[in-house]
């Protein structure tokens, strides 16, 4: 049987440095042929040393699913990478130069880009076919300068590429535009707030398609409260930490990514969990819920104000799709600024992209289910054609 291009999937990879998820996706129908992770890449006592053995683990995860990864007429492969720095405003075919060019932004994002080079070294030696890199600070790339530039000395911001980059751009691209279609207007007539609140939490401000502002920043630490995440923090707490605590910067780095946010506050870091702690009493949990809240809505206030009022606020990713607490708690108090949830709406289970304000509101409330690697393999196709 010969097969139309339309046909062929894209492999969609996100490494991380000890896990890869993987997607098989036609771009067109959105079918997805198979999914999943293999984790725990390189640590000890794990039987995956590296991200060529994540590969080799992938296919056989994907034969025990009765796919013979090296029969299937990949189209390409399209590689998440988290930091696109100064250099990368698109997505693009990867070759060598690209390679190094992604390998020279790791200082940027420590975390993230060295994996992410890896796993696209490790999937070039495999796979014979185009490979492309989807960058998640594409999107804000269009961000005006106002809202991209710190006010810190510009020859030194320049040395070192310091600015707002904004991070989750490929969420808030495709729930922009997923949100267009379901209130079945143009995305270029639409002022929309996005609040992808996941793991990370971020939220974008979005004229007619285009991000002008977004809450994340040099790195994915800036903004809202997350799950291990402090978001916004006075910049002085971490001079404050180095002298009054003793601390290192390193100390301060991981105690402010890896510690803080909800966990910090509670001792818990997934959200089901939180809402539940909340409704059982627990003070902690509730002081970490209404400390999440209150960021989210100082953000929805920022944002309203900026886009000179909203036609749409969305919620996104796990807690937005999922958690009607948070999105009642958002929207609680805002009837002033157009802003007002139907609790039977909100409260309905559904795994639709649906509106949740009432009938008539001036301004939209809308919970837009998000798929980054169906964005990925989109993009990915696109460009490959
Ligand atoms: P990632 O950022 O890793 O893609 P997700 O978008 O899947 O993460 O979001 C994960 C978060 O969503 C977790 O905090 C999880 O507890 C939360 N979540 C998932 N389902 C629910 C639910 N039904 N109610 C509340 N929170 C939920």
């Amino acid at each position: 049987m010969t097969q139309s291009p339309t046909d062929r999937p894209v492999l969609v990879l996100n490494a991380g440095s000890s896990s890869l998820k993987y997607q098989l996706v036609v771009p067109e129908s959105g079918e997805v042929r198979a999914a999943g992770l293999v984790e725990r890449i390189g640590e000890s006592g794990s039987e995956v040393a590296d991200h060529s053995g994540a590969l080799e683990a992938m296919r056989s995860q994907l034969q025990d699913a009765g796919i013979r990864l090296d029969e299937v007429p990949l189209r390409a492969v399209g590689h998440r990478v988290v930091h696109g720095g100064p250099d990368f405003s698109e997505p693009v075919v990867i070759d060598d130069g690209v390679l190094d060019r992604i390998k020279a932004l790791s200082a940027l994002a420590p975390l993230h880009n060295p994996a992410a080079v890896i796993g696209i070294e490790a999937a070039r030696k495999r796979y014979d076919v185009p490979h492309v890199a989807i960058f998640d600070t594409a999107f804000f790339s269009s961000l005006p300068t106002e809202a991209s530039t710190y006010a810190v000395p510009r020859d030194l911001a320049a040395k070192h590429s310091i600015r707002r980059y904004g991070f989750h751009g490929t969420s808030h691209q495709f729930v922009a535009h997923a949100t267009a279609e379901l209130l079945d207007r143009p995305v270029e007539d639409l002022r929309q707030v996005i609040l992808h609140l996941g793991n990370g939490c971020s939220a974008s401000a979005v004229r007619g398609g285009r991000a002008v502002e977004t809450s994340m920043g040099l790195t994915p630490l800036q903004g809202l409260v997350m799950g291990t995440r402090s978001g916004d923090v006075d910049p002085g707490l971490h001079a404050y930490l180095a002298r009054e605590a003793g601390m290192s910067l390193d100390e301060i780095d991981t105690l402010l990514n890896k510690k803080s946010g909800v966990l910090g506050l509670s001792g818990v870091n997934d959200f089901r969990e939180l809402v539940q702690r909340v409704e059982a009493g627990d003070d902690d949990a509730r002081l970490a819920f209404d400390v999440f809240v209150h960021r989210l809505k100082h953000y929805v206030g920022a944002y309203l104000a900026i886009l000179g009022g909203a036609d749409v606020l969305v919620f996104t990713a796990g807690i937005g799709q999922h958690s009607a607490p948070v999105r009642a708690a958002v929207a609680a108090g805002l009837g002033e600024l157009g802003i007002s949830i139907d609790d039977a709406l909100n409260e309905a289970g559904s795994t639709e992209a649906r509106v949740i304000s009432p009938f008539g509101s001036r301004v939209v409330v809308a919970v837009v289910p998000t798929n980054e690697e169906l964005a990925i393999a989109r993009q990915t196709a696109d460009l490959v054609g």
